[in-house]
C-alpha cells in the first residue's frame, strides 16, 4: 500500500492561510495599506468598487518592487522585513509574516503594477487563484499599485458569507481610519465607486483627526501626553459632554498599529466613569508607543491583538494620564480633590434666619381624578375582528401562562388571554388603577392574575409593530419639527443615512442632505418622545451597525427594530395612570405583545393560581 501523507499544494496552502488573514473584502483592504505604509509612500490612494467585492486598488508612490521582487512577493513566507526569528522580536514595521500577498492572491484575480526609482520600467504581473499569468515590461509612475479583482471568485462559499454592500464598505472604511488615523504624515484619498469619500492631506496628529472626522472635532478634543520609562502615551479623548451613544470612536493604537485591548479599554472606560452618562461611550484617540521587545503582536494573524509584557504598570499610567487630562481641562473641578459635594454649600449670611422647611398638603388631591393628557398618543391600530377570533378560543382563565420565549407560539397564545381578561373587566377596570414600582415597573391585575411590565419593553414592541405596519402601507405619521435640526454625522454615517433615506422616510423621519456630512432633520415620527435629536440619531445608527445582518433579515424589520429600540427610551421614568393604561392598551393590541422585537420579554404574568399556592 501506498503512504497517505502528502504535502498541500502552495495554492492550497495558500487558500487556507487565506481564510485565516482574509475574511472579507477589508482585511485585503488593511493588508495592502500596512504594505503602502511599510513601504514608505507619501501618498496613498485607496479605490473601492461595490464593497471591495469587485475591486479594491491601493496605489502608492512608495519604494517600489524589482521584477524579480515583484513576483516574489506572491509567495509563501516572502518577506523583505525579517530575515530570522530574532527579528521578530524587534520588528517595527507593519506586516511580518510574508502571508498577506500570497494569500490574497489565491482568492482573487491580482494586478500589480510597480517602479523602482532608479529603473527605467516597471513591472506589470497577473496572477489569479494562486496562478501566475504573466509578467511584462510596462512604464508606470514610480511606487506600486495593486488592484484585486473580484475576492472570493473561486471561493463561492466564502463569497456568500459576505454581508451586505452598507456593512462590508463600512468596514472598509473602518480599517482605511484606523491606517490613516496613525499616519498622519501620509496623505490619503479614499474612492467609493469613483466618489470621494476621504481626502486627507499630510498633517500633524489633531489636523488629521479633525480632518477625518469633521471640524465640530476642533472642539471636543483634550490632548494626552505622558512619558514614563515603560510606555509614552500620546493621542486625544473627547470632552465627555461629547460622548457618543455610538461605540464608534475608540482607537487604541500601539507603536503605529490598531490593536484591541479590552483591559487597556477598561483603564480608559473607567477614567470616565461617572463623567458620563451610562449608556454612552468615550472617545478616544490613545497612541502607545513602546519598546516593540516587550510587546508580541504577532499572537494574531491580523495583528490587531497585542500582548505586553507589563500590562498593569500600563494600566495604571493610562488611567492615571486620562484622568489627568480631563482634570487639567478643568472639566471636572472636584475630580481631583477629595471634596464631598455637601462641603460646596456656601456658608449662610451672618443673621440670616434658618425656616423649618413647610410641606404643603392638598386635601382635595385625587390621584384617580386628575386628567392629564398621556404622553404617549400612539395611534392604536384597529383591533381587528380576526384578532378577537385567534384570542376568543385561546381563552382559559385557569390556564397559567409563562413568558419564556419558547413556551410562546408566533401568535402569542399566552398573552391573548391576559388580553382577554383585561378587555372582559371593564368594571375591574373602572376600579383597578396601575401603579408603578421604582419609577419604572407597570403593575396591573387582571381577572386571573398580576401583570408586570417593563415600559421601555413594551414601548419597543409597541413602537416596532407600528413602524413595520408604516412601512408596509407607507403611511409614516410624523411630527414636523418646529427648528429642524442638523446633525453633523462621521462620513460612514452619513453614507449610511443617505442609502438608508427612504426607509427611514417611512418610518417618519424628514431628513435631507445639508451640506457635507450633515443632514437637516425635519420631522421626527410621531412616537419620538427623546429631545435629544442627536442622541437619538446616533443610537439608532449604532444600533444599525450592531444589529446582526445574516444577509436574510429584511433592511425595514433591522431598521424597524433599531428605531424601536432607540425611541422607546424615554427619560421621564414616572408615568402618570392614563399613560400607564394607555400602553398596557397599546401593547396587547400587538401581535406579539409579550416579547420585545430581540425576544426579550416585556412582561411577567403570575397568576393567582401560583401566589395561592405560594400563601398556602
Ligand atoms: P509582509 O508585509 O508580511 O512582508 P506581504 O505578503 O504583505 O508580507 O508582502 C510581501 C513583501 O512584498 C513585503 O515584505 C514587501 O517587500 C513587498 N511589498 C508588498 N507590498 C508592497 C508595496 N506596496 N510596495 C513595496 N513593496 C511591497
Ligand atoms: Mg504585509
Amino acid at each position: 500500500m501506498s503512504d497517505l501523507i502528502h504535502l498541500l499544494p502552495d495554492a492550497v496552502a495558500n487558500q487556507i492561510a487565506a481564510g485565516e488573514v482574509v475574511q472579507r473584502p477589508a482585511s485585503a483592504v488593511k493588508e495592502l495599506l500596512e504594505n503602502a505604509v511599510d513601504a514608505g509612500a507619501t501618498h496613498i490612494k485607496l479605490i473601492i468598487r461595490d464593497a471591495g467585492k469587485t475591486l479594491i486598488q491601493v496605489i502608492d508612490n512608495g519604494c517600489g518592487l524589482s521584477e524579480r521582487d515583484a513576483r516574489m512577493c506572491f509567495e509563501r513566507h516572502a518577506t523583505s522585513k525579517i530575515q530570522t526569528a530574532n527579528d521578530l522580536m524587534a520588528i517595527h514595521t507593519l506586516g511580518f509574516r510574508g502571508e498577506a500577498l500570497a494569500s490574497i492572491a489565491s482568492i482573487a484575480q491580482v494586478e500589480l503594477k510597480s517602479k523602482r526609482i532608479d529603473d527605467e520600467v516597471g513591472t506589470s504581473i497577473i496572477i489569479e487563484g494562486s496562478e501566475f499569468k504573466s509578467q511584462s515590461p510596462i512604464s508606470t509612475p514610480e511606487g506600486t499599485s495593486i488592484s484585486v479583482k473580484n475576492l472570493f471568485f473561486n471561493v463561492p462559499a466564502r463569497r456568500n458569507f459576505l454581508k451586505s454592500n452598507t456593512l462590508e464598505l463600512k468596514y472598509i472604511v473602518e480599517e482605511f481610519l484606523r491606517v490613516a488615523l496613525v499616519n498622519p504624515e501620509i496623505a490619503f484619498t479614499l474612492y467609493n465607486q469613483d466618489r470621494i469619500l476621504h481626502q486627507v492631506p499630510a498633517s500633524n496628529l489633531k489636523q488629521r483627526l479633525v480632518a477625518l472626522l469633521g471640524n465640530a472635532y476642533n472642539q471636543r478634543l483634550i490632548p494626552v501626553n505622558q512619558e514614563s520609562g515603560i510606555v509614552n502615551i500620546q493621542g486625544f479623548i473627547g470632552k465627555p459632554e461629547f460622548a457618543k451613544k455610538t461605540r464608534g470612536e475608540q482607537y487604541f493604537f500601539t507603536n503605529g498599529r490598531f490593536i484591541k485591548n479590552p483591559y487597556l479599554h477598561h483603564a480608559i472606560e473607567n477614567a470616565f466613569q461617572q463623567l458620563i452618562p451610562k449608556d454612552s461611550f468615550p472617545t478616544y484617540f490613545i497612541y502607545l508607543t513602546v519598546d516593540p521587545k516587550t510587546i508580541d503582536v504577532n499572537i494574531h494573524p491580523t495583528k490587531t491583538e497585542v500582548n505586553f509584557q507589563d500590562i498593569k504598570s500600563i494600566y495604571a499610567i493610562l488611567h492615571s494620564s486620562i484622568r489627568q487630562s480631563i482634570g487639567k481641562f478643568n472639566l471636572t473641578p472636584s475630580l481631583d480633590f477629595e471634596t464631598e459635594p455637601s462641603m460646596d454649600i456656601p456658608p449662610l449670611p451672618k443673621d440670616a434666619e434658618v425656616k423649618q422647611p413647610v410641606i404643603t398638603v392638598d386635601p382635595e388631591y385625587n390621584p384617580f381624578e386628575k386628567k392629564v393628557r398621556p404622553q404617549f398618543e400612539i395611534p392604536l391600530p384597529p383591533r381587528g375582528k380576526g384578532n378577537e377570533e385567534q384570542w376568543k378560543p385561546l381563552y382559559d382563565p385557569l390556564k397559567d401562562v409563562h413568558f419564556k420565549p419558547e413556551t410562546l407560539s408566533q401568535e402569542g397564545q399566552g398573552t391573548q388571554h391576559i388580553l382577554a381578561d383585561w378587555d372582559k373587566d371593564a368594571s375591574l377596570k373602572k376600579h383597578f388603577r396601575s401603579f408603578q414600582a421604582q419609577n419604572r415597573y407597570i403593575i396591573s391585575t387582571t381577572q386571573s392574575g398580576i401583570v408586570i411590565l417593563d415600559p421601555q419593553k413594551a414601548r419597543e414592541r409597541i413602537i416596532y409593530e407600528r413602524l413595520l405596519s408604516s412601512f408596509e402601507n407607507n403611511l409614516p405619521s410624523m411630527q414636523h419639527q418646529l427648528h429642524p435640526q442638523t446633525i453633523l454625522l462621521s462620513p460612514e454615517d452619513f453614507e449610511m443615512t443617505m442609502e438608508m433615506i427612504d426607509v427611514f422616510g417611512k418610518a417618519g423621519f424628514g431628513i435631507r442632505e445639508f451640506g457635507k456630512n450633515t443632514i437637516l432633520v425635519e420631522a421626527i415620527p410621531a412616537d419620538c418622545v427623546e429631545e435629544n435629536i442627536t442622541d437619538l440619531f446616533e443610537s439608532i445608527l449604532e444600533g444599525l451597525k450592531s444589529g446582526t445582518d445574516d444577509g436574510k433579515t429584511k433592511l425595514q424589520v433591522r431598521i424597524a427594530k433599531s428605531l424601536a429600540k432607540s425611541m422607546a427610551i424615554f427619560r421621564k421614568s414616572r408615568l402618570e395612570t392614563e399613560e400607564m393604561e394607555g400602553m398596557i392598551e397599546q401593547l396587547f393590541a400587538c401581535k406579539i405583545p409579550d416579547l420585545t422585537p430581540d425576544g426579550n420579554p416585556t412582561m411577567i404574568f403570575i397568576s393567582f393560581e401560583d401566589l395561592n399556592k405560594k400563601f398556602k
